[in-house]
């Protein structure tokens, strides 16, 4: 039964995925511009203007403070891409009988703080002015414009390069992008989010001894306790442990609302669905 379910909600994710990969694969770069866009205003000492970046990036802030990460769990189209990347390498490896290489939990905790860097990096770069110098080397500008079919890309070497170790280390471990070297990551990980959406658990009614979620997730969160307002920064709300939990011990919601995480699914694509009409 569990099984069974898990399948279905897997389904369901996936053509969640698929649709905003379709439709709105343009949010993740267009939020993006706008913290470079704001960095370089600060920068040149000009006013910041309502931009259609702007609002893409206040939208998706806005949209995670009050829904959590779900934009990164079911609708990015860079998370997608590496969720699709990981499954087929891993069925690729179990079809040749090979054991998939892996990061070790230690590796991927230090480089878990690197997206930090990457972010500061490119709003130091943005604010001086320098950063629109470097478009050859911005692996983004490359899957904007293969994804919009634009496949002239001379002088973007390094950039196809780069985007090419990313795919190679999508492919290896799990969210390696979103985890590692996301700017919009970081951005997302530093902001609060409201108790209803985010995921707790109660330790105290964990199996002894069981780790299955931490284990399970692609960020390795440790879920905060129930009843908390403390939120795992780190977690996109791909809702992995909620189905490897054994207990059902892992739920969204507060109070009475608790353990709608299915409903609760739906309400926020569609109001992710909202939220980026409006910004387009
Ligand atoms: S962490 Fe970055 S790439 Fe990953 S899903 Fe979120 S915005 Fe997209
Ligand atoms: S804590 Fe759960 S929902 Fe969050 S990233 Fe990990 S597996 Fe996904
Ligand atoms: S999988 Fe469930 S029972 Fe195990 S540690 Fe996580 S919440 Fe507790």
């Amino acid at each position: 039964m569990k099984k069974r379910k898990n399948k279905i909600y897997a389904r369901i994710r996936a053509a969640i995925q698929l649709f905003y990969f379709l439709f709105f694969s343009s949010a993740y770069t267009a939020a993006f511009g706008g913290v470079k866009y704001i960095a370089a205003q600060l920068g040149a000492g000009e006013e910041i203007q309502w931009t259609a970046f702007v609002a893409a990036l206040a939208g998706l802030c806005g949209f995670t403070i009050v829904f959590g990460r779900f934009f990164c769990g079911f609708a990015c189209a860079f998370g997608s891409l590496g969720d699709g990347l990981y499954a087929s390498f891993q069925w690729l490896c179990k079809k040749c009988k090979k054991k998939p290489a892996k990061l070790s939990v230690r590796l991927c905790e230090g480089l878990s703080t690197v997206k930090y860097l990457v972010l500061a990096g490119i709003a130091v770069l943005s604010f001086l002015g320098i950063y629109p110098r470097l478009r050859g080397i911005s692996p983004w500008d490359v899957f904007s414009m293969v994804r919009a079919g634009n496949f002239r890309l001379e002088g973007y070497a390094p950039a196809a390069a780069l985007l090419a170790l990313i795919f190679a280390g999508m492919c290896v471990q799990e969210r390696f992008f979103c985890r590692f070297l996301c700017p919009m990551g970081a951005v997302f990980s530093m902001l609060p989010v409201l108790p209803v959406f985010a995921l707790h658990r109660s330790r105290e009614n964990c199996k002894k001894g069981c780790s299955g979620c931490t284990r399970k997730c692609p960020s390795h969160v440790e879920l905060p306790e129930d009843g908390s307002w403390e939120t795992a920064g780190d977690c996109f709300q791909c809702q992995k442990c909620i189905g490897a939990c054994p207990r059902e011990n892992i739920h969204c919601g507060w109070k009475e609302l608790r353990g709608n995480e299915a409903l609760f699914t739906l309400v926020r694509a569609g109001a992710l669905a909202g939220v980026l009409i409006w910004i387009s």
